[in-house]
């Protein structure tokens, strides 16, 4: 997040990028650093024997990165230690401020979209002389800790990880676009097409307040490039995530004393028991269907025969099409006593980011990128939602898990890769250009 500008009057002898203005802006050029001397060579693994004549670019963008890992680490540490919990808006607010200044150093046109409940969502516009369609650089900075976590879980660089409350989820992705853009404007002089970028506030809590607005930014765009965490160790993109959905199952009974009037009474607790039964059998492994009554909640006292009851249940759906289906499911429950009544509520609120031609096609671009230095880049099909799932939803190619590699979303573990954060953001930067 800090200001991201290199040094001037330093020269390269291999990377032979011109020397031009950087923006339009009345900002001083920015030459390329050193790359010889950058002190931290052999953060990325290159296999030399398997390099691709192409790799040059991409080798070009590594070395750049290198020389700003200190400064991307950093930018991190301040990231994570500005605590963004969804529901502060006054924290997560403060943070979309240290964001935009960060983007508007690198010659971003800010603006933001206020939401009433949640932090305004950061939107930033990075204009280039070219005619092809802006790329998305999609995230969020809410997080899934609340205030004062830190205190417990401070940042810490150890073992050649970056720890901390949202380091992984997505803290780093920031800062690899924030550096990914840097390194295009640096090392060629400006932009090759429009990018835009968009951080929501509300990500790790529905994104309800976020999705027209991201749903009407992707559609002005040519591709999505999701940079939230990559799969496991490994560091695999996300070509397919399952819809979520969420339901609340009512159930109002009759409620009597347990002794003294034991039949008149019709227990919401025994009627909602069996439901759960009769929704458990939905789950379909085979199909990606999984249905999850996470929590219930009923009756007053033992004595009491309870009169209500309720379960909220999380539906995760791999296509579609299955969304319809299991909806009518969900509303064809009838009670087993009838004296009950059932009350069904909620709906699917993301659908699933499906394995299309489209994404495939992102996949194998990355890919190849990679592969020109030796770079096994592998894919991975995940539960979890994203706001991806929005974009590719619409139609839109979409590529997920551009993100950090690491492990602990979510988990007190949270921690990411030091060795890959330079290698990953060298492959944003060539995604920007290439898609
Ligand atoms: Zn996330």
């Amino acid at each position: 997040m800090k200001k991201a500008r290199a040094k001037r009057g330093q020269t390269s002898s291999k990377t032979q990028v011109p020397r031009h203005e950087v923006d339009n802006k009345n900002k001083p050029a920015a030459g390329p650093p050193s790359h010889s001397s950058s002190g931290v060579g052999g953060m990325t693994r290159v296999d030399s024997k398997t390099e691709e004549p192409s790799a040059g670019r991409l080798r070009e963008l590594i070395r750049y990165v290198e020389t700003r890992q200190p400064a991307m680490v950093q930018s991190i540490r301040r990231m994570v230690e500005m605590e963004s919990p969804s529901h502060h808006k006054k924290s997560v607010d403060l943070l979309g401020e240290r964001l935009a200044q960060a983007f508007r150093e690198i010659n971003g046109d800010v603006q933001f979209h206020r939401a009433a409940n949640f932090g305004a969502h950061l939107q930033v516009d990075f204009a280039a002389d070219s005619k092809r369609p802006p790329v998305l650089l999609l995230g969020h900075f809410d997080t899934v800790w609340d205030l004062g976590t830190l205190a417990s879980m401070p940042f810490r660089e150890v073992d050649g990880r970056l720890w901390g409350p949202g380091v992984l989820d997505m803290k780093s992705g920031i800062a690899q676009m924030i550096f990914a853009i840097e390194a295009l404007r640096t090392t060629g002089g400006k932009l090759p097409r429009p990018v835009t970028v968009l951080l929501v506030t509300d990500e790790e809590v529905g994104s309800e307040s976020s999705r027209p607005i991201t749903e009407a930014v992707a559609k002005k765009c040519g591709a999505v490039l999701v940079v939230e965490p990559s799969y496991g160790l490994e560091g695999a993109l996300k070509t397919a995530r399952k819809g979520v959905g969420d339901y609340t199952l009512k159930v109002k009974g009759r409620a009597a004393h347990a002794g003294l009037d034991f039949e008149k009474g019709a227990s919401a607790i025994l009627e909602l028991s069996k439901q759960l039964v009769e929704i458990a059998k939905f789950t379909d492994l085979k199909q990606g269907i999984t249905v999850n009554a996470g929590v219930v909640r009923g009756g007053t006292r033992a004595n009491v025969i309870p009169d209500e009851a309720e379960s909220e249940i999380d539906l995760r759906i791999a296509a579609a099409g299955q969304a319809k289906i299991l909806d009518r499911k969900f509303r064809a429950l009838k009670p087993f006593d009838t004296r009950c009544q059932l009350e069904i509520s909620g709906g699917i609120n993301r659908p699933p980011l499906e394995r299309t031609e489209k994404v495939v096609g992102l996949f194998r671009t990355a890919q190849k990128i990679a592969a020109e230095i030796g770079w096994n880049l592998g894919e991975a099909s995940v539960g979890g939602g994203s706001d991806g799932n929005f974009t590719a939803g619409l139609g839109i190619p979409t590529l997920d898990g551009l993100g950090a590699v690491g492990e602990g979303a979510h988990a007190r573990n949270e921690s990411v890769l030091i060795s890959e954060l330079v290698r990953r953001t060298a492959l944003l930067a060539r995604l920007i250009e290439e898609v």
